[in-house]
């Protein structure tokens, strides 16, 4: 395995380096920048930032070019990947609809969905959000209970999603719910693009831990889809809600780039931080820590790549996907904890009153408990790699 990058991968990284120097907020690489932290405002300058991606060509660069994209190779995702996390790109406000909804519908869609969709996915026109997880149905996805019934050619759609990242953002929704009760739960769903903007949906904030918005609840009272927003046949959409996991599994492995990029800023944080005049780096007992997660940082970034280069020969992603995105959220939350234990007593302050101006590694601390539960929870990830991989017996619960 060769993981070194070609000259042309090389001068793809450049393109994208000098564009992003050109093109990020003034003030960003240096941490100056005066982005608004209200809501409202924040998302305007989310939408357009990902307005200027697209017109810069760098909104969704695996998507064919008939679509916007370049189609990039894997190497070249990966190039993208590392450049964005080196520079702390703004949050991508369509991640849903660019990683998801879009390669699905691309894959399944009907032809007027995708000349009605696809091309607002990508310039941010329409931003997506997810509707699967219940408050009965998270893990055991099969469990869902919204319901849709059919009034001539529309389907009134009554019942409550949870979780729903970029819900209060999102002009769209890729929704699953019930048409019809069968003994085995995986038959009688079907998938929809809500319009998210009718009487009939109502989003709730869901305020996390650290204090960020960016999940909601969503209630569905008499909401109205119709036939041409089915994605699939009726009753069969739990194969197109797997494809989309599969799209959604994939992109979460690579955040094994950020696991890389704040490993090298802890270094800088042991470095910094002073115990009797000594840095913390040259405690022995912090340095064997160092060298414990510098190993597994590596290992996890070489399983990544071991995984891809599987991939490569395969042409789609399998099982192993799972393992990638146990090893790397599990990791970050370790390595975010030893950050806060790095600061001793002031580790446990926050905002304003952290040691950092930004509270930086407190805010990612506690983002990273969800890291391990979204996307699939590292206890079904175990499950998926004991099944599929091990060959082990299935999981008794279902
Ligand atoms: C940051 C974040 C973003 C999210 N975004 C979205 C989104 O945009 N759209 C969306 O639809 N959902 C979203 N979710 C929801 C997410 O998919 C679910 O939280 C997840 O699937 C777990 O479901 P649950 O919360 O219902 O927990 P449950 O499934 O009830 O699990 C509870 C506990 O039981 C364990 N458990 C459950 N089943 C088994 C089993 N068979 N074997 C062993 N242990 C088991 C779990 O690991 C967990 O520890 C998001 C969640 C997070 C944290």
């Amino acid at each position: 395995m060769d993981f070194s990058f070609t000259t042309k991968e090389e001068k793809f990284r450049l393109e994208l380096r000098a564009w992003l120097e050109e093109n990020l907020p003034e003030g960003w690489l240096e941490g100056t920048s005066n982005v608004s932290k209200d809501e409202g405002e924040y998302a305007v300058f989310l939408r357009n930032w990902q307005r200027k991606l697209y017109e810069g060509g760098w909104a969704a660069i695996a998507w064919p070019k008939k679509y916007g994209g370049r189609e990039a190779t894997l190497m070249e995702e990966i190039v993208y990947q590392q450049e964005m996390v080196r520079v702390k790109a703004p949050a991508l406000v369509n991640y849903v609809g660019i990683h998801m909804v879009g390669p699905t519908l691309m894959q399944i869609g009907t032809d007027e969905q995708k000349s009605k969709y696809i091309q607002k996915i990508i310039t941010g026109e329409e931003v997506w959000c997810q509707g699967y997880s219940e408050p009965n149905a998270g893990s055991d996805l099969s469990a869902i209970q919204t319901s849709a019934v059919k009034d001539g050619d529309r389907w009134i759609i009554n019942g409550q999603k949870v979780w729903t990242s970029f819900g209060h953002l999102a002009d769209r929704c890729f929704l699953l719910a019930r048409t019809n009760r069968f003994d085995k739960k995986h038959k009688g769903i079907t998938v929809f693009l809500l319009d998210m903007n009718q009487p009939g949906v109502e989003t709730r904030p869901i305020i996390q831990m650290d204090g960020q918005h960016d999940f909601n609840e969503v209630y569905l009272n008499d909401a109205i889809a119709y036939d041409a927003e089915i994605v699939g046949e009726v009753d069969e959409g739990w194969k197109v809600t797997i494809a989309l996991l599969m799209h959604e599994r994939t992109g979460i492995g690579a955040q094994v780039f950020t696991l890389e990029q704040q490993f090298k800023e802890l270094v800088a944080l042991a470095k910094e931080l002073k115990e009797d005049d000594m840095p913390l780096m040259d405690n022995p007992l912090v340095r064997h820590t160092m060298v414990d997660l510098y190993t597994r940082t590596r290992g996890s970034l070489l399983n990544y790549y071991r995984n891809l280069t599987k991939t490569l020969k395969n042409g789609h992603p399998g099982a192993e996907g799972s393992m990638d995105k146990l090893m790397v959220s599990e990791l970050t939350k370790e390595l975010l904890s030893q950050s806060i234990s790095l600061q001793g007593h002031k580790g446990v302050l926050w905002k304003e009153d952290a040691i950092s101006s930004n509270s930086y590694w407190q805010d990612n601390y506690l983002y990273s408990f969800g890291q391990t539960i979204g996307g699939g929870t590292s206890e079904i990830q175990k499950n998926t790699i004991g099944e599929r991989i091990l060959g082990l017996p299935k999981d008794m619960g279902r």
